[in-house]
């Protein structure tokens, strides 16, 4: 696999230009516009609670087979809760998933845990993953956004997209006043995990422990894939029929022949997009899917390119959110097999030499359709 990682490279130039870095917060965003839950249909209660889901990792992690770890991430969300990060496997490759970044957006928590409960399990598919893989698997990144006991200054309460942190001082991009800042936008891709991703040279000003503690994570599990799992609104293709998820590759390629290492991110994007080929594979011929690309920004610090740029393969996965429980089940479904496609891609090694022809078929995402109750 031609996965490299020119940390001294980056560490030499860690600095962006203004001009990105001060861009206008309209363009910066797509992830939130218009990806908002349709109020009304929410039902949080069926989503496990930060207490539920320590609990129910620590269930799993009664029963596991194999090495199964379950611990607190290096750093603590800004309420002082534990990040659950549960590691399986003792395999030579190193995979990492992420999910709930956003705290609006968590069905793909629900998913992740899924996972993590078949792939600690006994069965012999169970047991060549974990010979083969080193999994680290968040479940909630987030997750003081997604139950804090908080409130922001119209007194609406979590879930929502930010973190929870009521002081910006200085740089005040990708923060919501009276919440916090929205964690993946964070992400330092310097030699630094505390490196400010919008502040020119090297610091350790990053002020968001969330994410600074998914690269420290990365620093010490050094992944060959990054997988970020999301929620987007509700989109339909040209032929009307309802989007159920968009995937996509790191786009950083300015940043990255900013930092001279364009050729080495040229080749992570081919891996990228073997693992999207493979979730794309997975999911064809599911009734329940209906797979476009993401049109994403090239912002460096989202976690897609942040690691993307730091070498790893990295897959930003968007499920469609916000649309009640009747819905979590085939979404939940669909998050697990794509979760699972490249985890089986990675265990068996194929991974690597796949084609990247599905990913590069993939279609544009369609049209926002705005919530039918409303
Ligand atoms: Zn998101």
């Amino acid at each position: 696999m031609s996965v490299s990682r020119p940390l001294a490279v980056l560490a030499s130039l860690a600095l962006l230009p203004l001009g990105l870095a001060l861009g206008s917060p309209a363009v910066a965003d797509p992830e939130t516009v218009p990806g908002g839950p349709w109020p009304g249909q929410e039902n949080v209660n069926a989503i496990r609670s930060y207490d539920q889901l320590w609990k129910t990792l620590e269930t799993i992690d009664g029963r596991a087979q194999g090495r199964f770890d379950l611990e607190a991430a290096p750093l603590p969300s800004n309420t002082g809760r534990e990040i659950p990060v549960v590691t399986l496997g003792d395999g030579p490759t190193s995979l990492m998933l992420i999910a709930n970044q956003h705290g609006n957006e968590y069905v793909v928590s629900e998913a992740m845990v899924e996972v993590v409960r078949s792939l600690s399990g006994g069965s012999a598919h169970a047991r060549e993953v974990r010979d083969a893989l080193t999994l680290t698997i968040v479940p909630r990144v987030n997750v003081d956004g997604f139950d804090a006991d908080v409130t922001d200054l119209s007194g609406d309460t979590t879930p929502w997209r930010q973190n929870y942190d009521t002081e910006c001082a200085a740089f005040c991009e990708f923060y919501e006043e009276g919440r916090g800042y929205d964690i993946n936008r964070y992400h330092s891709y310097s030699a630094n995990a505390y490196d400010h991703p919008y502040q020119p040279g090297e610091d350790s000003d990053n002020p968001v422990p969330e994410a600074i503690t998914m690269r420290l994570l990365w620093d010490e599990r050094q992944p060959e894939l990054v997988v970020d799992f999301h929620h987007q609104g509700t989109y339909v293709d040209e032929e009307g029929r309802m989007i159920t998820g968009s995937i996509m590759w790191p786009n950083a390629e300015a940043e990255a022949e900013r930092l001279g290492i364009a050729e080495q991110f040229a080749e992570t994007v081919v891996d990228s997009k073997r693992a999207v080929s493979q979730m794309v594979t997975a999911l064809e011929g599911k009734g329940y899917a209906n797979i476009t690309r993401y049109p994403s920004t090239e912002f460096p610090g989202i976690a897609r390119n942040a690691y993307g740029l730091l070498g790893s393969a990295s897959v930003l996965y968007e499920a469609r959110g916000g649309i009640g429980a009747a819905s979590n089940g085939y979404i939940t479904q669909q998050t697990i097999v794509a979760a699972e496609s490249v985890v089986d891609a990675a265990a068996d090694g194929s991974l690597w030499t796949a084609s990247t022809a599905p990913a590069d078929a993939l279609r544009e995402r369609g049209p926002y359709v705005s919530d039918p109750h409303e």
